[in-house]
């Protein structure tokens, strides 16, 4: 199969207000096929699953990002529910802890978070997972939620923009998840990361460009976009050293199988 997949992108964002179709063209023209495009918030959600019904190969993900943890109640999930009614979302994110910037407070997001991977087990969707400085909670809740609940489908989700070592990157293989590598895998400085991108097993990594942030080395600063996505498959092709369409090959196949799509690219079976 030709072509890439980003597996998170968040196009529905403001960074895309001038610019949105001509991303979607250029997305395509550098060989990204298909994308996913993931909810942060309510509205981001609903934008997200706007745009999938609209471009081909474009797939959405709803959910609410640990930084908007406190909006999380009963009417937020009731939106969820009934987005997920929609044949092009694919996945409950992007959920999990942020304890950098500690947006919303830290019971909120633990709690925000439990309630989503319970609904993603209710609604059979993989989970994006999005972890930043709360490693061990974000590992202890996973662990927890796959240990207590009726063990969901594989692959259970993504470690999204992952930023862990290789130890803790097999843990969550182990556990069924796959890990995603952004554009920081370019970066001079990202030896950890990339000895992730390397050493592990081909068929549980996917690539994304999380953009419109973390642009790869070349593009570094300023905003990203999913053609971009063609440095970072470069960069892991290297390190491997294979060649880059079988990375191609490979994450986009790895893609489709976390997001349950078959069939044809660019419509869901
Ligand atoms: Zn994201």
């Amino acid at each position: 199969m030709e072509g890439l997949f980003d597996s998170h992108t968040h196009l529905q964002l403001r960074a895309f207000a001038r610019d949105r179709q001509a991303a979607f063209d250029r997305a395509r023209e550098a060989g990204v096929a298909e994308m996913v495009v993931v909810g942060i918030d309510g509205t981001g959600s609903r934008e997200a699953v706007a745009l999938a019904a609209r471009e081909d190969g474009v797939y959405a993900a709803i959910g609410f990002h640990p930084h908007e943890a406190r909006l999380v109640d009963g009417e937020a999930l009731r939106l969820l529910r009934e987005l997920s009614a929609d044949p092009q979302v694919v996945a409950l994110g992007e959920i999990g802890l942020d304890f950098y910037r500690n947006l919303s407070p830290r019971e909120a997001q633990a709690r925000a978070f439990r309630e989503q991977l319970d609904l993603a087990s209710e609604l059979g969707l993989p989970v994006i997972i999005h972890s930043r400085e709360a490693a061990a909670e974000t590992y202890a809740v996973l662990r927890d939620w796959l240990a207590e609940g009726p063990r969901p489908e594989e692959p259970v989700g993504v470690l999204h923009c992952f930023s862990g070592d290789l130890a803790a990157a097999q843990r969550y293989v182990e556990m069924g998840f796959m890990i995603s590598v952004a554009g920081n895998v370019t970066y001079p400085n990202a030896a950890r990361l990339q000895a992730v991108a390397d050493a592990l097993p081909l068929e549980h990594l996917i690539v994304e460009t999380d953009c419109p942030f973390l642009a790869p080395q070349s593009h570094r600063g300023r905003r990203c976009e999913p053609s971009y996505l063609t440095e970072t498959v470069d960069r892991i092709a290297a390190l491997r050293n294979i060649n880059w369409p079988e990375v191609a090959a490979a994450t986009r196949e790895n893609a489709r199988r976390l997001y349950r799509l078959t069939g044809s690219p660019g419509e869901r079976a």
